[in-house]
């Protein structure tokens, strides 16, 4: 097992800048995802942990040793791909068995160690198989199965369930996770997916355009974003965005929104000018009494709730509500927020100003 401390790390390919400037640290045995969408350098990160790519500055370190000039085969780490190659000459026991053959183990003790994984896995009753006939899922297992017999310190995996349909890949998440669960390996696993990198994770890095924006559990991230990007990029619908013209200083503890006042977690710090107030979908509730008003466009029924999609003054909002309540196209509905919930966003880059509320979150990310 092995923690990987990855300090300042930057990757060029030529004039283009792939990865910037990145710094967090996989803490021995967590499950640890990159998650970000296709191109923001996620592949890239994880292959100079693995060694297959070395970084242009920055230092990347396993287990408190700098790793920067040790070559791939010498990091001790396991690197399963999407698309998990198999040898197709070689039945499942032999895949399985070759890089512990090729380390020069005894047979006996490869016999008794391929035998030990594949109860694991699930996979014992298939080792004389030949893989060409296999399922996704078994091939997946395999490759897993070749992956864990050498007992690496850490795995890296790249999208390694993309290739399967929604239903069996949400079937191997769980067991993925499961599996970790039990063995406890650190893993980094990358993936586009943010409800996958929500429900598998231990610990995120949110990247986008090879900058990381946030990083910490996922609660927090989903909870108390940094950036307008990650409150974007995370839940489903994404946290609304009400745009608004104004001042908000130190100690202020509620922001002027169409000549309303709403109340919002007490500042810690200030910004003037162009502003975005940002609430989850299901934090706006129904109100008569509320003078802040929107006027609904839309509804879509999701069985227990329905997303409605209001119009208001600062933008368009989606509101999560219980599908019990009766809305109707064009209705006026007055709105109210969970004021202990909102986020202040501020500058071009859209970062959150801190607040009593989420002013330990960014500070640890
Ligand atoms: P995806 O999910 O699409 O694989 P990603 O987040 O993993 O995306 P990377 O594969 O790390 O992204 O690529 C980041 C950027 O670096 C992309 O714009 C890609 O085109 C570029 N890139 C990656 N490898 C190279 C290379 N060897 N030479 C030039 N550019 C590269």
């Amino acid at each position: 097992m092995a923690q990987i401390r990855i300090e300042n790390v930057r990757k060029e390919f030529g004039a283009f800048t792939a990865v910037q400037s990145s710094s967090f640290t996989v803490e021995d045995g967590e499950f640890f995802m990159l998650l970000g969408p296709s191109g923001c350098g996620k592949t890239t990160t994880l292959r100079m942990m693995a060694g297959l790519e070395l970084p242009t500055s920055g230092k990347i370190y396993i287990d408190g040793e700098e790793v920067g000039m040790k070559p791939a085969s010498k990091r001790d780490i396991a690197f399963v791909f999407q698309m998990f190659a198999l040898y197709p000459h070689m039945n499942v026991g032999k895949n399985m068995s070759y890089p512990l053959i090729s380390q020069g183990m005894p047979k006996a003790d490869v016999k008794k160690r391929v035998l030990e994984v594949a109860q694991i896995l699930g996979i014992d009753h298939i080792l004389n198989k030949s893989v060409g006939g296999l399922s996704g899922g078994d091939r997946q297992r395999v490759a897993l199965g070749r992956a864990i017999v050498r007992e690496p310190k850490a795995f890296l995996m790249d999208e390694p369930l993309g290739a399967l349909d929604a239903e069996f890949r949400e079937r191997m998440a769980e067991e993925l996770r499961a599996l970790h669960d039990r063995m406890g390996a650190t893993t980094v696993y990358v993936t586009h997916d943010q409800l996958e990198a929500m429900q598998m994770g231990d610990k995120i890095v949110v990247m986008n355009h090879g900058v990381v924006e946030q990083f910490g559990v996922p609660q927090d991230i989903y909870d108390w974003p940094a950036t307008k990007f990650v409150a974007n990029f995370i839940g489903s619908p994404p946290m609304n965005f009400l745009d608004f013209h104004g001042i908000i200083g130190s100690g202020f503890d509620a922001v002027d929104l169409a000549g309303c006042k709403i109340s919002i977690p007490e500042m810690r710090e200030g910004a003037e000018g162009d502003l975005t107030l940002g609430v989850r979908p299901e934090h706006i509730h129904f109100s008569d009494t509320s003078e802040y008003r929107g006027q609904v466009v839309a509804t879509e029924y999701l069985g227990t709730d329905q997303i409605v999609t209001l119009e208001t003054p600062n933008g368009e909002v989606k509101a999560r509500i219980a599908s019990s309540v009766a809305v109707a196209a064009g209705e006026i509905i007055g709105l109210e927020f969970d004021s202990r919930t909102l986020t202040v966003f501020s500058g071009p880059k859209g970062h959150a100003l801190r607040s009593s509320a989420n002013e330990k979150v960014l500070a640890h990310g």
